[in-house]
């Protein structure tokens, strides 16, 4: 059904390439505006942008994505949805009735705007920020209720597409989220407590994205490219039918008028389902992206029913770091071309936004290992490789497939990718490993050793990260302190953290965590079979960038990590102090996992070196052990059908880690960043003794569905919202430990923060957390 003037497909294209730039310049441009606008103006940030389009088309021009409109056009400066939520006008309600005005994203007032949106201002919360999928990427939730103010901005989607062509003789192709999608992502403001339907303002939001077509089309835009990730996972707010059914009546109307741009429409994360593709197919979409890295090729209806339309077979993963099989990918393409009607173009599965720029930077990585992995600029190599297979048979490249044969072996075949000693601990695992005495017993146990109050309190681990600890762990990493007074300034903090901590009154110390950069890198150091990179950064949310570490073998623990600080912290107080570590769930959903192995066979083995270390941390007498798991909810597939799955060896590793345990050792997780209320069940798969969870910003509702679910084991429900400088009024504290102990039970009840404490500053520390001893005093002589 495609009209007579389609242009033709590229026949090789990338989703999306990581936009934070090589050297993070974009966070550095936003960072250094947010701090002093006068001194850096929007229009440095604007400049920034610019440039890092520029330099980003004429990479990937280089590296092989030559035809018009293959290079995907983005360049925005905080987020996404964001963008093309500022594309649409909407301005949420609550800004909006503060004065805000929609603005183009890439104007100085747009910046302004999206500053604002995402920082929020001293009375007006930013915008919720939340996963991007089952990845590390947070974007901000916009919010669109069904009397939000709609405009259409085209002009900085015009602009940014001029501005490259003007720079790089390039003709790219816009992207935006896609209608359905974008819907699905918000929040639809209510006047009332009715749940408003997300799909609502639908037409309204169709009308505006028809303006913004056809204006791309006057500017000469020959591609655009909608993306409709949601159609890959389950547990929207409606029904699939009635997605699907919106689906079809949104790009029906998207590609209806003759003055518009080609559409592309990609569905990345997983499988679009066969109801999506032909819902697309009886619109006069022009072309398809489909993940076949983690879906598998349509089925022969769908393509059938698709026509003579291009196809992208997005083969090459996006979401890891590992080089593409091209041996597979090449069956996979020749399965897609068998049973395709039209062109067959080669992809990436999703953009490229998850993984670094370029893995040859890395020059301090061991060079095989460095073999191994491809970034963004080797992914786009791979994609360029694989396109010209296609159209000049795979004997065109039968070079790089015999390397990518030829490293793969070298993998295989490297001793740290199989170490006998690791695969046999793991293989001979049983079950009982995962089970520790009766909870009741363990309970007692622990009530003897302990003696602890009602309602105890404590922390989730790390204090304050003070300016201070940050050069001194950098002078200890470029040599510049040596051993010995590098262990006598940690000593020292951890020294000031117990005293304040028994000043404060608390009843289960930690012992702050000063030694730590990262929660899962530290550990990641610590262990073998991971690697550190130099210029790995990824993108978490708008300036933020995480740098996650290589996890390319077989792991295990060479030296106890933890045991000499806990050890130091309990020599200084009579009171418990808690041993502190990550758990196998959170170092895997943190780091690079290798693709060779099963990940529930990994996770495995990180929880028998933790085990190890518990083991340790118990010899050397601490008798409260945390084990961290804050990504159990992040990795939770997308799909129903692929959940019991995961979270059988997610809560399996944990409690293989925890499982040798004694019956009067106390062990706490903790939990955050997400909404637990349906995965309870998994947690109290976990079996830890307590578990204190993130839950002052989300209401009462956890504390709810703690009472409801009738939680068997303690709970500390966060009393205290740690993510701002906010110290909260000891009736709030209190208001909230008398709450959890009337609906859950007094006697189940901890009364700690949110989360860690590293990102806040002392005086606000021990300012919040005097009241929070304070509360769980006052209620506990309520009782
Ligand atoms: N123990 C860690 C800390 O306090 C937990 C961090 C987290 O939950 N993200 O920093
Ligand atoms: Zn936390």
């Amino acid at each position: 059904m495609t009209t007579q003037h389609t242009p033709a497909f590229p026949t090789a294209t990338v989703l999306g390439y990581p936009r934070i730039g090589p050297d993070r310049d974009l966070k550095r441009a936003l960072e250094a505006y947010w701090k002093d606008p006068r001194e850096h103006p929007a229009s440095t940030v604007l400049d920034t942008l610019a440039q890092l389009r520029e330099r980003t088309t004429t990479r990937l021009t280089q590296l092989g994505l030559t035809d018009d409109a293959a290079v995907p056009g983005e360049g925005f400066a905080v987020d996404h949805v964001l963008d093309t939520a500022l594309a649409l006008g909407a301005v949420p309600a609550r800004f909006a009735a503060d004065g805000f005005r929609a603005a183009a994203p890439d104007t100085a007032r747009g910046i302004e705007l999206v500053t604002t949106l995402s920082r929020g201002t001293d009375h007006l919360e930013p915008l919720e920020m939340t996963k991007w999928f089952d990845t590390n990427y947070h974007y901000y939730v916009p919010e669109i209720g069904p009397d939000t103010p709609l405009s259409a901005h085209p002009e900085s989607l015009v602009s940014r597409y001029r501005d490259t062509l003007r720079r790089t003789g390039t003709r790219t192709r816009p992207v935006l989220v896609g209608p359905v999608t974008l819907l699905l992502l918000s929040r639809p403001e209510t006047t009332d407590d009715a749940p408003a339907d997300p799909l609502a303002r639908l037409d309204d939001v169709v009308g505006h994205y028809l303006t913004i077509l056809s204006e791309l089309a006057a500017a000469g835009v020959q591609w655009v490219q909608l993306d409709e990730p949601a159609l890959a996972a389950d547990g929207w707010a409606v029904d699939r039918a009635e997605i699907v059914t919106a689906l079809e009546a949104a790009y029906a109307r998207l590609t209806h008028p003759v003055h518009r741009p080609a559409v592309l429409v990609t569905v990345g994360y997983g499988e679009a389902g066969e109801d999506a593709l032909l819902a697309l197919a009886r619109t006069d979409a022009d072309a398809l992206a489909v993940d076949l890295d983690r879906g598998d090729v349509p089925s022969a209806a769908a393509l059938e029913a698709w026509g003579g339309r291009a196809v992208v077979g997005g083969v090459v993963g996006g979401r890891t770091v590992w080089r593409t099989d091209l041996a597979r990918a090449v069956d996979t393409l020749d399965r897609l071309r068998a049973a395709a009607h039209g062109p067959v173009a080669v992809g990436t599965a999703t953009p490229l936004l998850h993984v670094p720029h370029d893995a040859a930077r890395e020059t301090g990585l061991d060079p095989e290992v460095r073999r191994w992995v491809a970034f963004a600029d080797q992914k786009v190599t791979e994609v360029a490789d694989l396109a010209r297979g296609v159209a000049h048979g795979w004997d065109a490249i039968a070079e790089p497939l015999a390397e990518d044969a030829e490293i793969r072996a070298a993998r295989a075949a490297h001793p740290a990718t199989h170490r006998a000693e690791v695969r046999e601990r793991t293989a001979a695992v049983r079950p009982e490993d995962r089970v520790r005495a009766a909870s009741e017993e363990r309970r007692a146990a622990q009530h003897a050793r302990l003696d602890l109050p009602p309602l105890p309190t404590t922390t989730i681990g790390s204090f304050p990260q003070t300016a201070e600890i940050r050069a001194t762990r950098a002078a200890h990493r470029a040599g510049r302190l040596d051993e010995g007074a590098y262990t006598e300034a940690i000593r020292e903090e951890i020294a000031r953290t117990v005293r304040a901590q028994e000043e404060l009154g608390l009843d289960v110390l930690v012992h702050g965590e000063p030694e730590r950069n990262d929660m899962v890198q530290y550990f990641a150091e610590a262990l073998d079979g991971f690697a550190t990179t130099q210029h790995g950064w990824v993108q978490s949310y708008g300036s933020r960038c995480t740098r996650p570490s290589i996890l390319f073998g077989d792991v295990s623990r060479p030296a106890s990590i933890t045991v000499d600080w806990t050890r130091y912290a309990a020599s200084l107080t009579e009171r418990p102090v808690k041993g502190m570590l990550t758990g196998p769930v959170t170092i895997l959903a943190w780091s690079f996992v290798r693709d060779d192995v099963p990940a529930a066979e990994v996770a495995d083995q990180v929880a028998l070196a933790l085990r190890d270390e518990i083991a340790d941390l118990e010899a050397a007498g601490t008798a409260v052990i945390q084990v961290d798991e804050p990504a159990l909810r992040e990795l939770l597939p997308l799909r129903e059908a692929d959940r019991p799955a995961y979270l059988d060896w997610s809560v399996g590793s944990f409690r293989l880690a925890t499982g040798a345990a004694g019956t009067a050792t106390q062990i706490h997780t903790h939990l955050c960043y997400s909404e637990f209320e349906t995965v309870l069940d998994a947690i109290e798969g976990l079996d830890a003794d307590v578990t204190t969870l993130e839950a002052s910003r989300s209401g009462s509702g956890i504390v709810a569905g703690l009472a409801a679910a009738d939680f068997p084991r303690d709970v500390g429900p966060g009393v205290w919202d740690i993510h701002s400088p906010r110290v909260p009024t000891f009736e709030e504290v209190a208001q909230r430990v008398r709450h959890a102990a009337h609906a859950i039970g007094a006697g189940r009840v901890w009364v700690n923060p949110d989360c860690g404490l590293k990102t806040r500053a002392w005086p606000e520390t021990e300012a919040a957390l005097d009241r929070l001893v304070a509360a769980a005093v006052t209620v506990r002589a309520e009782l």
